[in-house]
C-alpha cells in the first residue's frame, strides 16, 4: 500500500490507472478506522481493481464549537488496518493542500442540507459537499462508497453528484453495529462506560420502531412517541432531533407510505450520536 498526500500525485496515479481501463473505487473517511469503515473498504476491494481510501479530517465541516481539535487521529494504526484490507492507496492530503491561502469556493446542496443534522450543525453539509467534490475531482473514481450511518450525508452526496454532473457512481452501504447494537463511530471513543451503556437507547428505540411498524403502526406521532419515551427514560441523554422522513427527499412524513426512514440524533453526555433505520411496511429490515 502506498500513502500519498499530494493532490497532484494522486491525480497522476489515478489518471494512469484510468488510461489503462482500470476500475477505481474511493472510500472517503476522516480516519480512526473501525469495522464500519473497513466494511466500505472490503466492498470497494470487491467491486474495483484499485481501491483508494482518503483520510482527511475536514475542518470545513466542523462548527467553531465542535470537536475538530480533539477528533481521534492515529495514522499508523489506520495505515496498518487499511493495508490489511488490501487498500492500494491511502490518500492523506494536508489541510493546506485542500484549502490553500485564498481558498473561497464552497458548494451547497440547498434543500437536503437544511433540516436534521444541517439544522443543528450550520455549515456542516456545505463543508461535506465541498470536500467530497474536491476528492472526487482529485481521485476521479468510477465508484465512491459511503455508509448509511450518515444517512443525510449520503443523500446530499447523491444529489451533489447528480446535480453537478460528476461522472461517478455513488454507493451507500449498510450500518455496521457493535454486538449490542450501537452503531460504530469514531466518536464512540468519547463515551464514558456509563454513557456507553446509555448510548444503547438509540438502537433500542430503533428496534421498538421497527416492531411497531411490523405490528401495523403507520403514524409519525405513534412511532416518534415510542422512540422519544425510550430515549428520555435513559440517563445522560438529550434529544437533538427525531424524525420520520421520506428516504430520498428527507421531507417529514405524517404516515408511512410503504417506506420511511427514522433518523435520530441524541446527545449522550457531551457526545452527539446519530443513527437511522429503514421502516418498511412490507419487509423486515435489517440495519
Ligand atoms: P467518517 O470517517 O466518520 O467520516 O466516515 C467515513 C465513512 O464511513 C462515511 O461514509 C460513513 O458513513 C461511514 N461509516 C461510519 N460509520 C459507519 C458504520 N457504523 N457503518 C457503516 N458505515 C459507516
Amino acid at each position: 500500500m502506498e500513502i500519498i498526500s499530494n493532490p497532484a500525485q494522486i491525480r497522476r496515479q489515478t489518471q494512469d490507472w484510468r488510461s489503462q481501463g482500470t476500475k477505481i473505487a474511493l472510500v472517503p473517511t476522516m480516519g480512526y478506522f473501525h469495522e464500519g469503515h473497513l466494511s466500505l473498504m472490503r466492498y470497494g476491494r470487491e467491486i474495483a481493481t484499485k481501491l483508494v481510501v482518503s483520510l482527511f479530517v475536514n475542518p470545513a465541516q466542523f462548527g467553531p464549537n465542535e470537536d475538530l481539535a480533539r477528533y481521534p487521529r492515529d495514522l499508523d494504526r489506520d495505515a496498518a488496518m487499511a493495508q490489511e484490507v488490501g487498500v492500494d492507496v491511502l490518500y492523506t492530503p494536508p489541510a493546506e493542500a485542500m484549502y490553500p491561502p485564498g481558498y473561497q469556493t464552497y458548494v451547497t446542496v440547498e434543500e437536503l442540507s437544511r433540516g436534521l443534522c444541517g439544522a443543528s450543525r450550520p455549515g456542516h453539509f456545505r463543508g461535506v459537499a465541498t470536500v467530497v467534490l474536491k476528492l472526487l475531482h482529485q481521485v476521479q473514481p468510477h465508484t465512491a462508497i459511503f455508509g448509511e450511518k450518515d444517512y443525510q450525508q449520503l443523500q446530499v452526496i447523491r444529489r451533489l453528484a447528480a446535480d453537478l454532473d460528476v461522472p461517478v457512481e455513488i454507493v451507500g452501504r449498510p450500518i455496521v453495529r457493535e454486538a449490542d447494537g450501537l452503531a460504530m463511530s469514531s466518536r464512540n471513543t468519547y463515551l464514558s462506560p456509563e454513557e456507553r451503556a446509555s448510548a444503547l437507547c438509540l438502537f433500542r428505540a430503533i428496534k421498538a420502531a421497527r416492531e411497531l411498524v411490523l405490528s401495523g403502526a403507520k403514524s409519525r406521532a405513534s412511532i416518534l412517541e415510542a422512540v422519544r419515551g425510550i430515549i428520555t427514560a435513559t440517563p445522560h441523554t438529550n434529544i437533538d432531533y427525531l424524525a420520520l422522513v421520506h428516504p430520498e427527499t428527507l421531507q417529514e412524513l405524517e404516515t408511512i407510505q410503504n417506506e420511511a426512514r427514522l433518523v435520530l440524533a441524541v446527545w449522550v453526555g457531551k457526545t452527539r450520536l446519530i443513527d437511522n433505520t429503514l421502516l418498511s411496511e412490507s419487509r423486515l429490515c435489517c440495519v
